[in-house]
């Protein structure tokens, strides 16, 4: 399928007079047509409730659209809780899923009201002093092993350092029961990125089974299934993406085959999606400074791994459109560079592209989610702006660029004279 930015080259020539490149840039509209579509696929569920993963894309703007649609926010950490709370979202539209967890975020997470999910047995008693056991509690399963699917192996649980082992889940639900709970959840995420619509129904199946044995075993009342992430997004043009909708149906299948029969037919679900939830509606703006001949073929960008690390650490693949070139023929090749000195500072490696020009602006796809998130002050990289192209096709501003200041304002200015002044008016 042919990747198509979702802003126009004059639409954005317009942006970039206001706001200088490098930035990020989010859809409105993109965002909330597939927030409504993502409740439509799970609506067949009473209690279905989606907690957009904060991590992904940590912006109050952002947050607050989603919870216009319904959506509360899946927290890990002290700072994603504080910002959910500046939102206004609190009590139960707070999924706290988070690991090797201090004690004063649990404390925090517990005064906020938020839905807690322990990643581990221990955790119980680590609670019960710190913040204290609530009434309704999750708990995170590993099943370990290798989670496959019939496409092939999709990733390693076995592995990972997250949740607790079967027997734990049987023991931890008594502990907690004893302890004064009494509403459960079930938790799980065992693969990432998928892009497939069986992921969910077969996650759905082994936590759906393992539900029903634990309220036979353990008489614990299950109230929600939580399905987490992991519902992955096209990022290469030869991809089909997910279709929510079928996703919706195969989990509906499931939970009509395994929890209607056990009386479970009250049981909700709950998501913690991110990347399929922001990822393909934001993109990186850049702009093509520099061409470089060489041994091979470069462009240099305003951005770099910085604003968007992904490439770097992963390999992974970004599209990129050079705009107002989306007819002209890819038959260039090039290395899309960043300036930081790090060869992995590259967004795409021998990349057929149409002819660039200095000054050409690059859309770099799919940056909505562990985007910005992810950027960091490496080589004293600031990091850019957030920008919101609103349903309007206004543009406004959702958090400025880091300047200077905002780099060194950890250190102490009383004993320091930095040259700040001299690069302003
Ligand atoms: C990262 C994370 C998510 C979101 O994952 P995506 O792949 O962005 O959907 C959800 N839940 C937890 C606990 C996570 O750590």
């Amino acid at each position: 399928m042919k990747k198509k930015p979702f802003v126009t080259k004059e639409q954005l020539e317009d942006i970039v007079k206001q706001y200088p490149t490098p930035f990020h840039l989010y859809d409105e509209k993109g965002i909330r047509e597939n927030a409504r579509k993502v409740k439509q696929a799970f609506s067949w569920n009473k209690g279905y409730k989606e907690y957009f993963a904060v991590k992904a894309t940590p912006n109050p703007y952002i947050l607050q659209i989603l919870h216009e649609e319904g959506f509360g926010c899946d927290c890990s950490s002290f700072t994603e809780l504080m910002m959910s709370e500046a939102c206004g979202i609190t009590g139960e539209e707070i999924m706290f899923s988070s690991n090797a967890t201090p004690a004063k975020e649990f404390e925090y997470a517990r005064e906020l009201g938020a839905i807690i999910n322990l990643d581990d047995i221990t955790h119980i008693d680590f609670l019960e002093q710190h913040g204290g056991i609530p009434e309704t509690i999750s708990c995170r399963y590993n099943p370990g092993g290798v989670f496959k699917m019939s496409n092939g192996i999709m990733d390693n649980p076995g592995d990972a350092k997250y949740g607790l082992t079967t027997e734990q889940m049987f023991e931890a639900f008594r502990i907690l029961k004893q302890k004064g709970a009494k509403h459960f959840g079930i938790h799980a995420f065992l693969a990432s990125n998928t892009v497939t619509n069986e992921y969910y129904p077969a996650l759905a199946k082994v936590l759906f089974e393992l539900a029903v044995k634990l309220k036979e075993e353990t008489g614990a009342d299950i109230k929600f299934i939580n399905l987490s992430g992991g519902v992955g997004i096209p990022y290469r043009p030869d991809q089909d993406p997910n279709d929510i909708l079928a996703i919706g149906e195969g989990v509906r299948k499931v939970y009509e085959e395994i929890l209607v029969p056990a009386g479970m037919g009250d049981v909700a679900l709950c998501t913690e999606m991110g990347r399929f939830i922001l990822g393909p509606y934001g993109g990186l703006i850049t702009t093509a400074i520099h061409e470089k001949h060489t041994h091979k073929e470069y462009i240099g960008c305003d951005a770099c791994a910085a604003n968007l690390m992904r490439p770097a650490i992963y390999g992974a693949y970004h599209h990129i459109t050079v705009m107002g070139k989306e007819n002209e023929p890819c038959d260039h090749k090039y290395d899309v560079t960043g300036s930081l000195c790090e060869n992995s500072d590259k967004f795409a490696i021998d990349r057929m592209l149409p002819k660039i020009d200095m000054g050409d602006l690059l859309f770099i796809h799919d940056a909505g989610a562990h985007g910005f998130a992810m950027g960091y002050n490496y080589n004293g990289k600031l990091r850019s702006a957030e920008i919101l192209l609103q349903e309007d096709g206004s543009a406004k501003m959702i958090r400025r660029a880091e300047t200077p200041e905002d780099l060194y304002a950890t250190f102490d200015f009383s004993e320091f004279k930095f040259p700040f002044d001299r690069w302003y008016e």
